[in-house]
């Protein structure tokens, strides 16, 4: 009885320091972990726990902006669970870009408002704050569909497939319309110039010319693949893909050639940004 008594006291102690909903075990063990990989980024952190995320904040963190991370974590972790599968992620939010390149390391955060690890999203503090509302839900949502994936570790899978995904994901219920969501690529299709293969790997890297571009295109040849095959297809795609023939994925997926889903995904760009 006093034992239990005791542990009822612990817990609501535990429930006041962390915020008001008692904090998952799994999560609050992997935030204990990285916050001693890190103590001279989280000495005094703040962790606030959502339903199906951890937000961990540096030292003097306004609670509110935990809170309110939290809440749009649980709620992009449960879109990303309906189309991928189950995941938990920890949200880190470090006070300085110069940290949040320490914590993503070896990846880069040059020009990205966040960067997915293998179980973690490192939030960007400067780009983040720039985003709207739905900005913000877009990037968790992208994210979020990266760890589910599990494309931290993953070699294999076409780049334009990762993002593309991670796109398809993050922008499933924004209810933003093609032509604003890529509105780069959809200024070059106006002045008549259509892309011609689907992005490679280096229309990725930091600091590409197109990179806007190489998202965009990435994320209409995957709402593509969902909104002629279904989304279940998108998702056999992906798996296919994972050891990088993506002529035999697309063959067995789609039953297209190589050739036959570029030219598929150049009208449909056409169509959906001309
Ligand atoms: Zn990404």
């Amino acid at each position: 009885m006093r034992v239990v008594w005791l542990w009822a006291v612990l817990a609501g102690l535990l429930a006041v320091l962390t915020g008001p909903r008692a904090m998952d075990e799994d999560l609050g063990r992997r935030a204990r972990a990285l916050i001693g990989e890190h103590p001279e980024i989280w000495s005094g952190a703040r962790t606030f726990p959502g339903e199906r995320s951890l937000v961990v904040g540096a030292p003097g963190a306004a609670v509110a902006d935990l809170a309110d991370l939290a809440r749009r974590a649980d709620r992009a972790s449960a879109l990303v669970a309906r189309v991928v599968g189950p995941v938990r992620p920890l949200v880190l939010v470090p006070a300085t870009t110069a940290q949040a390149a320490v914590l993503a390391a070896p990846a880069s955060v040059n020009g990205l408002a966040a960067v997915a690890g293998a179980d973690r999203v490192i939030v960007e503090p400067r780009s983040f704050a720039r985003l709207s509302g739905v900005g913000r839900d877009v990037v968790l949502a992208h994210e979020i569909t990266h760890i589910a994936t599990g494309a931290a570790l993953d070699g294999g899978t076409p780049k334009w497939l990762v993002e593309g995904f991670a796109d398809y994901v993050g922008y499933r219920d924004a209810g933003v319309p093609a032509r604003r969501a890529a509105a780069e690529l959809a200024g070059e299709v106006r002045a008549g110039r259509l892309p011609v293969a689907l992005p490679g790997r280096d229309a990725f890297a930091a600091g590409s010319a197109r990179l806007a571009q190489a998202y965009e295109e990435a994320w209409l040849a995957c709402r593509y693949v969902a909104g002629r095959f279904g989304e279940r297809a998108l998702s056999t795609l992906y798996r296919e893909s994972r050891g990088g023939d993506v002529r035999a994925a697309l063959s067995r997926t789609l039953r297209m050639s190589p050739a036959e889903f570029t030219a598929a995904w150049r009208e449909y760009v056409r169509d959906q940004l001309g």
